[in-house]
């Protein structure tokens, strides 16, 4: 009798390859992994070059936050990251799928380059790995942020090499995965070379409307609409074309759940449902939708790469998104029939949570800032509507209407936010340093000189220039342009006072980011100021335009919003 072949555990470079196979099925997967990280790494122009539709090359170039040298080797270890932090419950664990892979799983089937610098950094870092093995490690010349280079795609893994299509092919997925990737974050610059030819350049816009139109060209401008509905903690949002502009192929239908970019047939026929009679067959429409549902409504582990999903409620969802659809193409009919889902004070829906804590969740699956929570939507729709100024109260809370909301606008936590994206949205090169006119004399407590010491190396990343002055004592001469000239001291000890309190934070984008909500706290508008109608007007305007103005940078709300339903239910009426 034959003896059974023992049982043996699979060694890690196989585990790797197998799942790699799963995950990594041809060049665009790569390409996606890659620009989430740059993503994640909060750049804010990424920057991917390919050759012979990936297989030969592929370059992906960002000016994100960079790996340190130190970090190097353990990016492309298996399940090593540095994005477990963000992540707050297993729940969200779950739908993000597995941590720290895909650098591993790239490097475990192809040559990779992985070359990165960060703002602490007098030069880059390369690690160079062959199959997984690392070859080489040393110093290189780059400027901030990271770059990966992967080429010998799959030759150790010669079954996967052979269901790869033509690079024309290759190349057209890896354009999709682009597109997608610069329609949910108009805010980055997009630059894709193939075979040392253009294929596009995206400079880097405010609205998604505008990135519609630099992706689609410009004629599409005029046949836009954009949709928007709730019903039951489900809402859709997005935009359409018209009637009048239809394609043969359905390239440009893209559905994102709960920000998660999807292909879902339920949804696809939704889609088609709604222009029914107003699309010649055969022929589709442009639609980008997203729908934002509670996390229990919808299934996402239901796919390796999780871009299928399925709905407990498949049939509401159809009927929501063909409905949303039929009424934004008939003009006539278009008045909402139920009330936006809005939260009252604190006490959030199930939905607007989900939502919430995706805006201020960092990661790749983090999108569509412009529409997707239902408070973005409700600005996006309210700039159509004229708000009114109804009045103040303490001269803190200002009111408005518009009719069919009412909005109670904290006038401090409101300039804060829009001071703070302002500041943040200058563009990089910019923001570091400024001469100050007069160097500002900072004389410090021996505490507070500790302080200073320990975050001493990330002010001078960021663009302070402070020098020794004696004992204790230092000299401003430069501080970061998006600081300004207007309170460096002020903000400078502030920060000291806090970090004495608080474990000093040496990171460069936390420190910027804590400089900047600083910058903006002591600019912004106080409570119990008295405005002028002018003022009232332009604050209004600039809170329609800043993307997450319904927080302010600590995280409180910037206004609260009543619909006619929610008073209705406040008396009782419903
Ligand atoms: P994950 O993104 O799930 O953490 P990856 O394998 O994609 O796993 O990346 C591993 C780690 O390498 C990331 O957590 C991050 O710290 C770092 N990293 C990868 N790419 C970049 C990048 N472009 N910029 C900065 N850090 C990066
Ligand atoms: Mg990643």
């Amino acid at each position: 009798m034959l003896n059974p072949a023992p049982i043996l555990a699979l060694d890690q470079a196989t585990i790797l390859k197998i799942a790699a196979g799963e995950v990594i099925e041809r060049p665009a997967c790569i390409v996606k992994e890659l620009i989430e990280n740059a993503i994640d790494a909060r750049a804010t122009h990424i920057e991917v070059n390919i050759q012979n539709g990936g297989l030969d090359e592929i370059t992906v170039k960002d000016n994100g936050h960079g790996i340190s040298s130190a970090q190097l080797e353990l990016a492309i270890r298996p399940h090593a990251t540095s994005k477990l932090g963000h992540v707050e419950d297993l729940d969200t664990l779950v739908t993000l799928g597995f941590r720290g892979e895909a650098l591993a799983s790239i490097a475990s089937i192809s040559e990779l380059n992985l070359r990165s610098r960060t703002a602490n950094d007098k030069v880059g870092q390369q690690i160079v790995s062959k199959y997984g093995d690392i070859v080489a490690q040393k110093p290189c010349a780059l400027p901030f942020g990271t770059t990966v280079t992967v080429t010998s795609l799959f030759l150790n893994v010669p079954a996967r090499k052979k269901f790869l299509k033509a690079p024309s092919t290759e190349k057209q997925h890896i354009e999709r995965v682009l597109q997608r990737a610069s329609l949910t974050h108009p805010e980055i610059a997009w630059d894709f070379t193939a075979d040392s030819s253009s294929v596009f350049s995206l400079k880097p816009v405010k609205s998604l409307k505008t990135r519609i139109h630099d992706v689609y060209g410009r004629e599409i401008a005029s046949h836009l609409l954009a949709i928007e509905h709730t019903q039951n903690e489900m809402s859709v949002t997005g935009y359409i074309s018209d009637q009048s502009l239809h394609y043969a192929r359905s390239q440009a239908l893209w559905i994102f759940v709960n920000g998660r970019p999807v292909q879902d047939k339920t949804i696809h026929s939704a889609i088609m449902e709604g222009y029914r009679t107003a699309l010649m067959e055969k022929r589709y429409p442009f639609a980008l939708i997203s729908l934002n549902m509670p996390a229990f409504e919808v299934d996402v582990n239901i796919h390796p790469r999780k871009s299928e999903v399925r709905f407990r409620r498949s049939q509401d969802i159809y009927r929501l998104v063909a409905g949303a659809i039929q009424r934004s193409l008939e003009p006539s009919a278009s008045i909402p029939s139920t009330t936006y889902q809005v939260s009252l004070g604190n006490t959030s829906s199930p939905m607007t949570q989900s939502s919430v804590s995706n805006i201020f969740m960092d990661t790749s699956n983090q999108v569509f800032h412009d529409h997707k929570a239902p408070y973005e939507a409700n600005l996006e729709k309210d700039l159509s509507y004229p708000m009114k100024y109804l009045g103040h109260i303490d001269h803190t809370y200002l009111i408005f209407s518009d009719s069919k909301n009412l909005f109670i606008v904290d006038q401090h936590a409101a300039h804060e936010r829009i001071l703070f994206e302002q500041f943040k949205n200058r563009p990089s090169d910019t923001r570091l340093a400024q001469h100050c006119l007069i160097p500002k004399v900072l004389e410090l407590t021996p505490k507070e000189d500790a302080i200073l010491k320990q975050i001493y190396s990330t002010l001078l990343a960021i663009g302070f220039e402070i020098e020794t002055f004696g004992h204790h004592t230092y000299l401003i001469r430069m501080v970061p342009s998006c600081i300004g000239n207007k309170y460096p001291k002020l903000i400078l000890m502030d920060l000291l006072h806090d970090k004495m309190v608080s474990q000093p934070n040496t990171s460069w984008d936390d420190l910027q980011d804590d400089l900047l909500s600083r910058m903006a706290c002591h600019s912004a508008i106080r409570a119990h100021d008295t405005l002028t109608q002018s003022e009232i007007d332009r604050l209004l305007t600039d809170m329609q335009k800043t993307r997450l103005s319904s927080y302010c940078p600590h995280g409180r709300p910037t206004y609260v919003q009543y619909s006619i339903f929610d008073l209705e239910k406040l008396f009782y009426r419903k």
